[in-house]
């Protein structure tokens, strides 16, 4: 089962995917490739593998993503490799990707892989208080600002709309979408 976060980058999505980790058993993640630098409590290989932007598009020509998608003036990418073996693992593996690769990916796997989606509201005020607490500068701000109307546009195609005010109440939440769906796919 393949669990989808969404919601403009400084949602939250990495800090609940960690904690969702922590509590639950047979969780796993999957990192991306990007072409974006690197930020200070960023390891390689662990959210990302970090390339440059020529190496991304060697790896696109080549077929390597099961999607991709160019913004914030970056590529960010799901491997093919990567994500076919998490799957053959058996594990719930959880995933931040943002709306265009959500929709790809949901396409690409929904006939052989059980895919749960989940987007994670947040208000603007807030959202830039977090970014700024983050440390991102003001042009990575104002990028990831503009982004929250489009990702809001594509809401309605996801299964699961949480707004996270509450660190705490989104986490249960969550934990509890993920149980349940599993036990849905334990029992078709
Ligand atoms: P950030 O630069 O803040 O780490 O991430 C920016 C956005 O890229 C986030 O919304 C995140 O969900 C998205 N993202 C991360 N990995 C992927 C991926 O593999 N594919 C796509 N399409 N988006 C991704």
């Amino acid at each position: 089962m393949l669990v989808i976060l969404s919601g403009v980058s400084g949602a939250g999505k990495d800090t609940i995917k960690k904690e969702i980790m922590k509590r639950m058993e047979n969780i796993i993640t999957l990192p991306s490739f990007t072409s974006r630098t690197r930020r200070k409590n960023e390891q390689e290989g662990v959210q990302y593998y970090f390339i440059s932007k020529s190496q991304f598009e060697e790896k696109i020509k080549k077929g390597d993503f099961y999607e991709f998608d160019l913004h914030h003036g970056n590529y960010y990418g799901t491997s093919r490799e990567l994500l076919n073996n998490k799957i053959k693992q058996g594990k719930i593996i959880v995933k931040d990707i943002e709306v265009n690769g959500t929709e790809n990916l949901v396409k690409l796997l929904q006939r052989d892989t059980k895919i749960v989606t989940i987007f994670i509201r947040v208000e603007k005020e807030e959202l830039k208080r977090r970014l700024i607490e983050r440390g991102d500068n003001i042009q990575d701000i104002e990028i990831r600002l503009n982004r929250l109307e489009y990702e809001e546009s594509k809401i309605n195609l996801y299964d699961y709309v949480i707004k996270n005010d509450e660190f705490e109440k989104t986490v249960q939440i969550i934990m509890t979408i993920i149980e349940n769906e599993k036990r849905i796919e334990d029992n078709t």
